[in-house]
């Protein structure tokens, strides 16, 4: 199978190209056309983690190599927030895409109690199929993707309502809109370092 020479480094430092890893990079690609460019784009995985590796191989903001990767469960897989633009996007992983065939968890279960070569060749065409389907299908066939605008409103103390309208918390720190709803920042769903970023 012939893979793009920049997946290929990614896969050697990895010891392997998992269908994960492919993910990344598919997702990486879809990144860098959605934004233009990354420079302003802070990035949080919370799924896979061989979505980490491929995340840090476009990482530049706040530096290059780092993402974010919450303690803490998410409801997605994948952030990225654009500062400049409060455009943030959202993806989740899609499970069933990411399996192999029938048959070729058939073949997996089979070569967990006999290693012969033959079985593994044929595993690994399955495997090859499904890499190969993730690196040249649209991104759509393989996650859910959720844009939303986010801008800070205020961080003035003078102008900070009493409680978040939405979780009650008293005395925000902060006040933002996404998408129409004034919330505080726990309720914005950034990632806390990303909260205060944006002056405007
Ligand atoms: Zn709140």
């Amino acid at each position: 199978m012939l893979v793009p020479m920049d997946l290929a480094v990614l896969a050697n430092r990895n010891s392997c190209l998992t269908p994960e890893l492919a993910l990344g990079w598919r997702i990486g690609q879809h990144v860098k056309e959605f934004f233009t460019d990354l420079d302003q784009v802070r990035i949080a995985v919370s799924g896979y983690p061989q979505l980490v590796p491929a995340m840090r191989k476009i990482a530049v903001c706040p530096a290059p190599g780092v993402v974010t990767v919450p303690q803490a469960a998410r409801p997605w897989d994948l952030f990225f927030f654009h500062q400049p633009t409060g455009t943030s996007l959202k993806v989740v992983v899609l499970r069933s895409p990411m399996l192999l065939s029938p048959r070729g968890r058939l073949l997996e279960k089979e070569l967990a109690r006999d290693s012969d070569p033959r079985l593994r060749a044929l595993y690994q065409v399955e495997l090859d199929g499904l890499i190969a389907s993730i690196l040249i299908g649209p991104v759509e066939d393989f996650c859910l993707l959720q844009t939303e605008r986010c801008r800070l409103l205020s961080r003035d103390v003078g102008k900070m309502p009493a409680r978040c309208p939405w979780c009650w918390a008293q005395a925000p720190k902060a006040m933002l809109e996404v998408e129409g709803r004034r919330c505080c920042p726990q309720c914005s769903g950034l990632e806390p370092e990303w909260w205060l970023l944006r002056e405007n």
